[in-house]
């Protein structure tokens, strides 16, 4: 999968390729990431990339041709078929299931904003989807993108080993949070390992597991509960 990213600071995104589990998806050939300065875009001896909002107020807004330029680059860049996403805190809210089906894409150009954002007509003319990471505002798209770039990621087959397969995670295929987890010392000062987990019994522990991710999802996002998939037997826990 192919990430182009449009950022006055590219190099904070192109940090990501360096670690973690990003990294470790570029060693192994299942992402690229690619950044694009729309200042190397822009024209005149100050290659100036924003202006002052007609209308007045405070801020300034990023202009159109140096963006539009850095996009018709990235675009070329590859001729897979690319969905171009502006990262704003007045987006459609990231989850995990809009994660899933960006993972499904061969290519995401991720545009970032500065200031007060983009001129609207570059976003209506040039952008898919705009996407937010939450109901707050940041001073620039490149966390946002750097959030979207890491979920996907943790996604594409071969990135993650089976030990840390995402299948248990988190709104994962069940829509239900994560069991608590446990490593070693047995005993600790801070308690003790759940007894069922050192039984070797695996019918048990998935069972106690289950019922932990049902518990815990029933008191912190009972919301999630509505769309779960869930068994008869885990409506008979729920109902218990
Ligand atoms: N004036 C804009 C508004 O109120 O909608 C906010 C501009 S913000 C200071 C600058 C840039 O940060 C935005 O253009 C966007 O790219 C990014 N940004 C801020 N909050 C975000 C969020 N919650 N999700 C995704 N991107 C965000």
């Amino acid at each position: 999968m192919r990430f182009d990213v449009i950022s006055l600071f590219p190099e904070f995104v192109a940090q990501l390729a360096g670690h973690g589990v990003v990294g470790r998806a570029g060693e192994r050939g299942l992402l690229t990431l690619h950044g694009w300065n729309p200042r190397d875009f822009a024209e005149g001896n100050y290659r100036r990339v924003d202006d002052r909002p007609f209308g007045g107020g405070p801020g300034m807004v990023m202009m159109i041709d140096p963006l539009r330029a850095a996009l018709a680059a990235a675009r070329a860049a590859d001729p897979a078929p690319a969905r171009v996403i502006y990262l704003s805190p007045q987006g459609q809210r990231l989850d995990q299931r809009k994660v899933r089906e960006l993972a499904t894409r061969p290519r995401l150009i991720l545009l970032c904003g500065r200031y007060e954002g983009v001129d609207e007509r570059l976003i209506q003319a040039e952008v898919d989807e705009e996407l937010s990471i939450g109901d707050y505002v940041l001073s620039g798209g490149e966390l946002a993108a750097a959030v979207v770039i890491d979920a996907v990621a943790r996604l594409l087959d071969g990135t993650l080993g089976d030990a840390e397969s995402a299948g248990q995670d988190s709104f994962g295929e069940d829509g239900l949070l994560d069991c608590p987890h446990y490593t070693r010392p047995v005993e600790h000062a801070l308690g003790r390992v759940p007894e069922v987990l050192l039984s070797g019994d695996h019918a048990r522990i998935a069972r106690w597991r289950r019922q932990q991710a049902l518990g815990r999802t029933w008191l912190r996002r009972p919301d999630l509960l509505d769309e779960a998939s869930l068994s008869a037997q885990d409506r008979a826990l729920l109902e218990a």
